[in-house]
């Protein structure tokens, strides 16, 4: 069993680039998921020099851990946001489901990428009557939409179920989409992470540990940003973190999800062997912080466990993403995030959206899914109820931390610095315990052996080295501090 999600299992012919030097560009997309690269193949014949750098290597993030089901039936979506807005606004997001759907098949089809491209039925499933009740909603909503809908109706369970939708293996779509954008000349450099961004007359400097990149449009595709300001991203959502297993079993041509949570979701995938892949154990990131115990619940499920990994994504509360201007005062700096777990369909649309604004275009989903719309007084209460979530999370890693549910773990004061200390064969690893993202201790994670941040999903290995974001810096311990 590998503790590793079933899409990293495939050697890639992958080129690594690493910027070693200073570079100047007209547009830098940071991240190369499924957002950052879809945007740049959006703009690949723009003949504007596009720049993109990622952390890590392209795909290995978030995109690279989801169950990658590229779906319009999104639990009942349509009927939160029907509830929130109206039914005309839940009808333009399903239209944009629809059509970054529609876009994901054509650029295989058209490119030729051998993704593994699925078509399936998909269920929601509820057994709940408050969730039942939803759901019969949610149906007549789609249908009224246009969508082809059926109901499996069993005394206390109820379904719905559409049969237009369809799974992948998002990593090889964006090795794919990698490989295309190189090939039109676009730029691409891996294991480059942006530390800062300063902005100086009309153009924005983006800093690496040694090197500097001018340009005139920023684009975070990073998942969760790595600076707090102008958008004070923790306020404006949460993070909820879930478990998955990848077991051999039979082939199915069906995905299915619970509409309540705590979410459990199934899909199956077929290579050389075919696997389902399971989901569960749904939680906010900063509950159930024993992850030896988070792991051991799901493989006891199954002991013919493949491979098994963890994911995180962030939820914005009144379940749109947020994709466009961050800021009237800083109009050329754009994100794509907040995806609430359907990122394969709002990472493509925010490819669309965010090359149109780029080249000046209109697309009718700008308004939809602007990050601008927060400054509303509606969105008091999401404030206040992120805000709450943040101080919990907050308290609870300062007082937990020193809980006893690792073995070879210490935390210590030093000189009023609180340090953690893992040992491991008779030599200690120490880390100072404190996410310089915003300040909350850390949680040893046994089953990764790394140093978990329980508040924004930031993560350490056991040198203090940081191996996810939002912190951009690491935790290394240094004698001399
Ligand atoms: C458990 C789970 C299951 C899911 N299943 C599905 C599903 O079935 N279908 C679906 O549609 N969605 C699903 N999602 C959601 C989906 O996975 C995400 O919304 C989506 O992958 C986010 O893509 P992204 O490109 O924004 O982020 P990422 O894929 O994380 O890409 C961001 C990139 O930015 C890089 N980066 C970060 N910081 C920096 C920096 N400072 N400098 C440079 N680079 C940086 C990272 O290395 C990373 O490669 C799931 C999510 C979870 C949590």
């Amino acid at each position: 069993m590998k503790y590793t999600s079933i899409w990293l299992k495939d050697k890639f012919d992958n080129k690594i680039k690493k910027l070693n030097k200073n570079i100047e560009t007209d547009v830098l997309i940071i991240g190369g998921g499924i957002t950052g690269l879809s945007t740049l193949y959006f703009l690949k014949d723009s003949n504007l020099k596009i720049t993109l750098v990622d952390s890590d290597l392209i795909g290995h993030g978030t995109t690279s851990k989801s169950t990658a089901k590229i779906n319009y039936l999104q639990e009942h979506i349509y009927y939160d946001i029907a509830t929130k807005y109206d039914i005309d606004t839940a009808k333009l997001y399903y239209d944009s489901q629809i059509e970054a759907i529609n876009k994901l098949k054509e650029i295989i089809k058209k490119e030729n990428i051998e993704c593994n491209l699925e078509k399936v039925s998909s269920f929601v499933y509820a057994n709940n009557k408050k969730e039942i009740e939803k759901l019969k909603v949610e149906k007549e909503l789609l249908q009224k939409f246009g969508s082809i809908v059926n109901e499996i109706n069993n005394n206390e369970e109820y379904a719905i179920m559409v049969s237009d939708t369809y799974v992948f293996n998002p990593v090889k779509y964006l090795y794919k989409l990698k490989e295309i954008c190189l090939k039109n000349n676009k730029e691409i450099y891996e294991m480059t992470k942006i530390i800062d961004i300063k902005k100086i007359d009309n153009n924005y400097i983006c800093y690496t540990k040694d090197n500097k990149i001018k340009t005139k449009k920023i684009i975070i595709a990073c998942h969760y940003p790595f600076f707090l300001f102008p958008f004070f991203m923790p306020i404006k959502t949460h993070i909820e973190k879930s478990y998955i297993m990848a077991y051999l079993d039979n082939y199915n041509k069906y995905t299915y999800i619970t509409s309540k949570k705590p979410t459990k979701s199934v899909r199956f995938y077929k290579d050389k062997n075919s696997y389902k892949l399971f989901l569960s154990n749904s939680v906010n990131i900063c509950n159930k912080l024993d992850e030896n115990k988070n792991y051991k619940e799901l493989i006891n499920q199954n002991n013919q466990v493949e491979f098994v990994w963890k994911n995180d994504d962030l939820l914005t509360l009144d379940k749109l993403p947020y994709i466009g201007i961050i800021n009237k005062s800083n109009p050329n700096i754009l994100i794509g995030t907040g995806y609430n777990t359907w990122g394969m369909t709002n990472g493509t649309l925010a490819g669309l959206i965010l090359s149109d604004i780029i080249l000046g275009k209109n697309n009718k989903y700008i308004n939809l899914c602007s990050p601008l719309r927060t400054n509303n007084i509606i969105y008091l209460f999401s404030y206040l109820y992120n805000l709450l979530l943040n101080m919990w999370s907050y308290l609870r890693s300062k007082i937990i931390k020193n809980k006893k549910w690792y073995t070879n773990v210490k935390i210590v004061n030093e000189n009023g610095k609180s340090i953690g200390i893992y040992e491991e064969n008779n030599k200690k690893y120490k880390v100072y315990n404190k996410c310089p993202h915003m300040g909350c201790s850390l949680i040893f994670n046994e089953v990764n052996k790394t140093w978990d941040c329980p508040c924004h999903a930031s993560s350490f290995d056991i040198y203090g080295k940081c191996i996810k974001g939002p912190s951009e810096y690491d935790i290394s311990y240094n004698k001399n501090d």
